[in-house]
């Protein structure tokens, strides 16, 4: 076993297989004490299952899982979840709806004298707002408040590790930006390690310091957010996080490349193309500016107001589209031709195979 005290959560070289379908192929990734991970990928890519696993319901083909230098899991072998010291809010993981809040919360702390049930039961419901909601029953609370109370019952018992399976998915838009920001701030306030499944990019890049992008079992990347878009590793997660176009281009030397937005340079060119290849480059619509001065037009094919910016579609003299966010001032009609430049800070390749 490879003991870091450094970590409080290591996944080694994961793989659980079940009959013949591989969930996990070889995960790893690590979370310091107090930091939140959060899992990203489509349908089916075995985030859950991440999860489960930590959690002790599912035993690994292959690999360890070490929380707080104890091992959890290895090849063949589970430690019981009732001895990990894990709180959970899965998706089906409702409150108990026959007790109220307090007795919600404190159902975890049977050692505990009453005077300290009461205690931790009062400090989690002010961090998680509803301190005068201390005798409700669930039925009488709304979603995001039983969310809420589900959080603060998983983390009353101070668990080593905290694993939260699409929390906010029911929760409507409204409460739920407000809620996201508020389990974020308890969390952190806790200091408790987190890991967290959610099928919402900006909810990831909002509350997790770091996050991995899975696909078919495997983990494509495992880093901040702010690398996963600005220096994804491969296609998929290029394409995956957030938005852009990959555009055609040569590359002319070791750190530019010529594409029909023009030349674009970057410090050093990543990955291993040389002189002539052909590469794909990638551009975010934060990458394109809309400048009436710039000599390069394109046309508008869609727009979509997102508030503050324009999601602009735009269609480049060759045929090749982008995408441009622009300030919501700028507005223009579908059809204009508008001045466009860019202004890439990463230039991220890949090779056209
Ligand atoms: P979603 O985002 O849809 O919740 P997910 O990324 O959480 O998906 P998992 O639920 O972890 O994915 O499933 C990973 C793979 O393992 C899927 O192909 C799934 O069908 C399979 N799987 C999960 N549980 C079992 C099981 N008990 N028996 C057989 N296959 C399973």
């Amino acid at each position: 076993m490879n003991q870091n005290n450094n970590f409080q959560l290591e996944v080694n070289h994961l793989s659980i297989d079940y009959k013949e379908i591989t969930a996990l192929d070889d995960i790893s990734f690590k979370l310091r004490k107090g930091q939140i991970g959060c899992l990203l990928g489509p349908s089916g890519c075995g985030k859950t299952t991440v999860l489960r696993s930590i959690a002790g319901f599912e035993t690994p083909s292959a690999g360890e899982i070490i929380l707080h230098n104890q091992l959890m899991s290895k090849a063949g072998w589970s430690l019981a979840t009732e001895k990990r010291r894990v709180g959970m809010v899965f998706q089906d993981f409702a409150l108990f709806p026959h007790l109220n809040v307090f007795q919600n919360i404190t159902f975890g702390l049977r050692e505990a004298t009453s005077i300290d049930k009461q205690q931790r039961a009062n400090e989690l419901l002010e961090l998680v707002g509803l301190a005068n909601k201390i005798k409700a029953y669930p039925h009488e609370l709304s979603g995001g408040q039983q969310q809420r109370v589900a959080i603060a019952r998983a983390m009353a018992p101070r668990p080593e590790i905290l694993l939260l399976d699409e929390p906010f998915s029911d929760i409507d838009a409204e409460q739920r930006q407000k809620l996201v920001h508020d389990i974020g701030v308890i969390i952190r306030q806790e200091g408790i390690t987190t890991l967290l499944v959610t099928h919402d990019q900006l909810e990831a890049f909002a509350l997790a310091d770091q996050i991995g992008v899975m696909k078919n079992g495997r983990m494509h990347q495992w880093g901040t957010g702010f690398d996963l878009y600005h220096k994804p590793v491969d296609l998929f997660v290029a394409n995956f996080v957030g938005q852009g176009v990959l555009l055609k281009g040569t590359v002319l030397d070791k750190n530019r490349v010529e594409t029909e937005l023009g030349i674009i340079e970057d410090g050093e060119m990543p990955g291993d193309l040389v002189k002539g290849d052909q590469a794909l480059v990638l551009i975010r619509p934060d990458d394109i500016i809309h400048d009436d001065d710039s000599p390069m037009t394109a046309e508008i094919l869609e727009k979509t107001f997102r508030g503050a910016a324009f999601l602009y579609r735009l269609r480049l003299p060759t045929g090749s589209k982008v995408l441009c966010f622009a300030p919501s001032h700028h507005n223009h009609r579908i059809g204009e031709h508008i001045g466009i430049r860019h202004e890439i800070d990463h230039l991220v390749t890949f090779k056209e195979s």
